[in-house]
């Protein structure tokens, strides 16, 4: 008899249901034997433009440095985002993207006895990283597919460490505005670590929504994550970050693995720090595609919930499971979300103008054959 190593897992690890990413291009490809050229992937948020030729250059004037040991401690991307930011260098924690910054503060601060509260229809990445140190995830039923702020007030309790909230929502695109964070910051107790997750606020900047680092000097309990996956398009490099008080980000980085963030990200993310004309253009590109398409799903007769992230959740009103498949056997790749409980959705990522137009060519002739 072989040991079962999965009986052998810690209890909330047994019981964790893995990331389900976006589907590769090349695997499609292969499955459909089609050019990979000829397929639109609209299913991981991903940036349309391509990464930022500053960005570009700096990794090729990094790569002669790769034999050695990335800068351990980020010290310019780091002073680079404290000046950005109003910050101290002290209160910035860099991450092998931001997801690596939600593992630190779940390795921080919570074990099994403890727990962290976050909405249903919430990002993925809570719940696992919470499940995998063995705390509770306390999921809190949304409202209006947003999260319900008074609610998860209403669920904290004593053996909460963290609460999740991400503003706007993934894969939802909903979000609040200052005065809805500011009560709610006001009323979690001071022992509750809040982690602001705002991947997506540089498509927001100005537009109704808080800028989490207004609160930062009030509140040692806040910690924003953002990242350089989305508006700054690099999610294959992989950096992110956190911004909190002295001694949060003090604790992120005793259990930081030393080198967590590479060199050729390293160079990258200051040279798209850089890029405000990149950045524009994200921003441009993004919001003439979230027009075109909700202009499509009008023409279509579907319903949307508004967005204000880089990416749209479209409801069929009936199981999108086949529309899904039929999509991708016509080279479209778009996010399903039955895993977050929204089965008659599927999340589509904008994409730049010929790539939207694509998508919804094939959508009204997958609609038509009913
Ligand atoms: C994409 C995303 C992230 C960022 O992930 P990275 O690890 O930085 O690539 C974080 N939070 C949410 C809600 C996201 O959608």
């Amino acid at each position: 008899m072989s040991c079962d190593f999965l009986a052998l897992a810690q209890p909330g690890v047994q019981k964790l249901s893995p990331y389900v990413p976006g589907k590769p291009v090349d695997e499609l490809a292969r499955e459909l034997n089609l050019d990979p050229a000829g397929i639109v992937k609209l299913a991981s948020n991903e940036n349309p433009l391509g990464p930022s030729p500053k960005a570009l250059e700096a990794i090729r004037g990094e790569l002669a440095e790769l034999t050695r040991y990335p800068d351990g401690n980020g010290f310019e991307l780091k002073r680079r985002l404290a000046e950005r930011c109003g910050v101290s260098t002290a209160q910035v924690t860099l991450g092998n993207g931001s997801n690596d910054i939600l593992e630190l503060v779940a390795r921080a601060y919570l074990a099994p006895g403890l727990n962290a509260v976050f909405s249903e229809h919430a990002f993925a990445v809570y719940p696992i990283v919470t499940q995998a140190v063995g705390a509770q995830g306390k999921v809190v039923p949304a409202r209006d597919y947003g999260h319900d702020l008074e609610a998860m007030l209403a669920a904290i309790d004593e053996q909460t460490r963290v609460v999740f909230v991400a503003n706007p929502n993934n894969p939802t695109g909903t979000w609040f505005g200052p005065q809805t964070l500011a009560d709610f910051l006001a009323r979690v107790p001071e022992r509750v670590l809040v982690v602001l997750d705002e991947a997506y606020i540089e498509y927001a900047e100005g537009d109704e929504l808080p800028d989490g680092l207004d609160y930062l000097a009030q509140y040692p309990n806040l910690l924003v994550s953002r990242t350089f996956s989305k508006a700054y398009g690099l999610a294959g490099l992989r950096v992110g970050y956190g911004l909190s008080s002295v001694q949060v980000a003090d604790v992120l980085n005793r259990v930081r693995q030393p080198f967590n963030v590479n060199s050729l990200a390293l160079a990258a993310a200051c040279a798209a720090l850089d890029d405000a004309e990149y950045l524009a253009e994200s921003r441009r590109v993004n919001d003439a595609g979230m027009l075109q398409l909700e202009e499509g799903f009008r023409g279509l007769g579907l319903k949307w919930i508004p967005s204000k992230g880089n990416f749209i959740a479209v409801d069929f009103g009936r199981d999108a499971a086949p529309i899904n498949q039929a999509l991708l056997q016509a080279g479209v790749i778009v996010r399903p979300v039955a895993g977050y409980g929204m089965p008659t959705f599927l999340r589509v990522s904008i994409g730049t103008q010929a790539e939207n137009a694509r998508f919804l060519e094939v959508l009204r002739q997958v609609l038509a054959r009913g």
